[in-house]
């Protein structure tokens, strides 16, 4: 084991006799659970646009993420507990990544990879593009640039480490009692309706037919006898 892998789980409350050091750990059930997680994190397999180009840098030999034990992209949300949204998030997408994300078994994490998935990027605004992921599916870690590089989104990995090495299991929302709720899948229309709304929606709605309702009695002319 080497250094900075034992410096993750051992525990310092414990003095471990010189000869013994090497051959036994002592730690808690936190530390051990969060360092076998934090090590082998399968990200989902997919790429939304150009910053996925510097996923794929990242996972080739140069920069190799295998070092963090995510080489193992999986084509299949079943298999994968990370999901990094590399690109440009449109409107016509954003269904099926939130389908994508609910089909992922807990724990689960997401990454922002960019401008355009942190907050719509340079498409801001645009007609078919969502002005960040984080409105349909929770994110743990934002990683700034456009695209970011290797590095970066190196150092966005390590961030989720820390993330998870601060995690306690009983405190985890995936060993609760109460049962986790799937996120509401987006509906695509003239503009993605978001069905965390929908009560707003309803009644804006609602308010608006009166209005029209009674604004046109105002001006119907008076029923004569
Ligand atoms: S942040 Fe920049 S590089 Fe990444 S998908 Fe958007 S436009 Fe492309």
């Amino acid at each position: 084991m080497n250094e900075m892998k034992r410096e993750n789980i051992e525990s310092t409350k414990y003095d471990i006799p010189p000869e013994l050091q090497g051959q036994v750990e002592i730690t808690t059930i936190d530390k051990i659970y969060n360092w076998g997680r934090r090590s082998s994190i399968w990200p989902l397999m997919f790429g939304l646009a150009c910053c996925a180009i510097e996923m794929i840098c990242t996972a080739a030999s140069r920069y190799d993420f295998a070092r963090f034990g995510m080489e193992v992209m999986r084509p299949s949300p079943r298999q994968a507990d990370l999901m990094i949204v590399a690109g440009t998030v449109t409107k016509k997408m954003i269904p099926t990544i939130v389908r994508l994300y609910n089909q992922m078994p807990e724990p689960k994490y997401v990454v922002a990879m960019g401008a355009c998935a942190s907050g719509g990027g340079p498409f801001k605004e645009g007609y078919n593009v969502v002005s960040g992921v984080d409105r349909y599916v929770p994110v743990d870690v934002y990683i700034a640039g456009c695209p970011p590089t290797p590095q970066a989104l190196i150092h966005g990995l390590i961030t989720l480490q820390r993330k998870i090495d601060a995690q306690s299991i009983k405190k985890v929302r995936w060993y609760r009692k109460e049962p986790i709720e799937a996120v509401p899948i987006p509906v695509l229309g003239p503009d993605v309706v978001d069905p965390h709304q929908y009560a707003i929606i309803h009644e804006q709605a609602k308010k608006l037919h009166e209005e029209a309702v009674n604004q046109a009695a105002e001006t119907a002319p008076a029923e004569t006898a």
